[in-house]
């Protein structure tokens, strides 16, 4: 994978040294996507932020791109939509 341009580290704020570390949440078990669901699992893969490590302060950190940003609103917006539809039928 390589490493978008520009990105620089948050700690010493130098970009020339980093290196990509792939996605920030490991690959979940099948038994873990059976139960809260493929699209729900592809979608909160899609929106970790991908990590990052510093070669000059050793920091690690991690940026998400614009399409985990969009994956992360959808997240967020099916999670109030889910709170809102209980809300609903209870009141
Ligand atoms: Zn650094």
């Amino acid at each position: 994978m390589s490493v978008p341009d520009p990105v620089q580290c948050p700690g010493c704020g130098d970009g020339s040294a980093i290196t990509c570390l792939g996605k920030r949440h490991a690959v979940y078990p099948a038994g873990c996507v059976m139960l809260i669901g493929l699209p729900f699992a592809i979608l909160h893969q899609s929106s970790a932020p991908i990590l990052y490590r510093c070669g000059k302060c050793g920091k690690e950190f991690g940026i998400r791109g614009a399409l985990a940003r969009i994956c992360l609103i959808i997240l967020i917006t099916i999670g109030l939509a889910i709170v809102w539809g209980i809300t609903a039928a209870l009141t």
